[in-house]
């Protein structure tokens, strides 16, 4: 294939994004359990044992690639997180932009936004600068392909046509890839909203017929991008994937269809920090245990070796969700390390 491999120092580039806070009920600037220097990438959070009543910093300190505080913009997160994935991309690359964080933190928000200019979400921004670079460029012909999956409990599902059967399988040439799943050739960005725009309806609408709630899910939209009419053809790989709420589910809590969802969900999750961690041990031979869930299976190309990706982690920026965000710092914090 003409897929290229990025330079071997090339590592997970991890954002925080902080929403506002949005409710009533989060207690205002009193409330807050995060504290930020964004021209230093810093964040402080109150630790989830800690009534916050001492003054100055909180006590836990993380640095990050880039700090997004809570006023900060769609912009200021797509040049940070998405413009040089694109960027290389079209260069034959392989990219991969992947939202966590816990119900309500703004992942969707961030990515999979279809509203158009200010508030437009990673998936909007990139599929105007691919068009534009391809308007752009009269050297060379693109083709760009979409596809849009979905794992639930571990299923595989087409996110474009439902009732086809999704597989994932193996070969030593394409590496992973799924077969069934639906291909849609895009000519414009327009195209390309209509492609999200009909497979986050059917998100929505799968969710509901399963009497699920779509933040149980993983929902994972692909682009490919040909180039030909050069000395060779390149085939840039864009994998933007909204994760499931990293929340906990208190097992008590839970029962039948809900328990089995928070053991899948968090296997998947678990799967992929445990992945995370790996790579971040860099250990030689080695192996990240991709293929212990569909989702890390699926993601392997994306997030293994040769690709590059972004790691946006959403938090709320309230007390009442401090052991949540501390949790998702964490996950964050350790992909630094890779
Ligand atoms: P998640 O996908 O992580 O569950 P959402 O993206 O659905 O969270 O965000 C929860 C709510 O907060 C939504 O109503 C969303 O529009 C809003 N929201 C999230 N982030 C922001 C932000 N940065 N600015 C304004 N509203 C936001
Ligand atoms: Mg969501």
């Amino acid at each position: 294939g003409g897929e290229v491999s990025p330079q071997p120092e090339e590592r997970v580039n991890v954002i925080v994004r902080i929403r506002p806070q949005l409710y009533k009920t989060e207690g205002g600037e009193d409330n807050m359990s995060l504290q930020v220097d964004s021209a230093r990438n810093m964040v402080w959070a109150l630790a989830p044992d800690d009534d916050g009543s001492g003054r100055g910093k909180l006590p836990r300190q993380f640095v990050f690639d880039t700090v997004v505080p809570p006023d900060g913009v769609q912009e200021d997160v797509y040049e940070a997180a998405g413009r040089h994935i694109v960027e290389s991309v079209l260069e034959g690359f392989t990219g991969c932009v992947m939202c966590y964080g816990q119900t309500g933190a703004g992942k969707t928000y961030t990515l999979a936004n279809e509203s158009a200019g200010h508030n437009a979400g990673v998936m909007i921004r990139a599929f105007t600068d691919i068009f534009d670079h391809i308007a752009q460029d009269r050297e060379h012909e693109y083709e760009v392909t979409m596809a849009y999956a979905q794992v639930y409990l571990d299923t595989l599902s087409d996110l474009l046509s439902p009732d086809n059967d999704v597989q994932i399988r193996e070969d030593t040439n394409k590496g992973v890839f799924l077969t069934g799943l639906t291909w849609r050739p895009c000519r414009s960005v327009a195209h390309a909203k209509g492609v999200l725009a009909d497979g986050n309806r059917n998100r929505a609408t799968a969710s509901t017929s399963m009497n699920a709630d779509s933040s149980r899910s993983h929902a994972i939209l692909m682009m490919h991008v040909t180039r030909t009419g050069g000395t060779r053809t390149l085939l840039g790989k864009l994998y933007l994937v909204d994760l499931a709420g990293s929340e906990r589910v208190k097992r008590s809590g839970v029962e039948g269809q809900g328990l089995d969802e928070a053991i899948a969900i968090n296997q998947s999750l678990t799967t992929l920090g445990r992945c995370i961690e790996a790579m971040a041990r860099g250990k030689k031979g080695e192996r990240p245990p991709f293929r212990e869930s569909k989702l890390t299976r699926l993601l392997s190309n994306a997030i293994g070796g040769n690709a590059k990706t972004t790691l946006i982690v959403c938090v709320a920026p309230s007390k009442r969700d401090v052991v949540e965000t501390n949790s998702s710092l964490e996950f964050g914090q350790q992909a630094m390390n890779v």
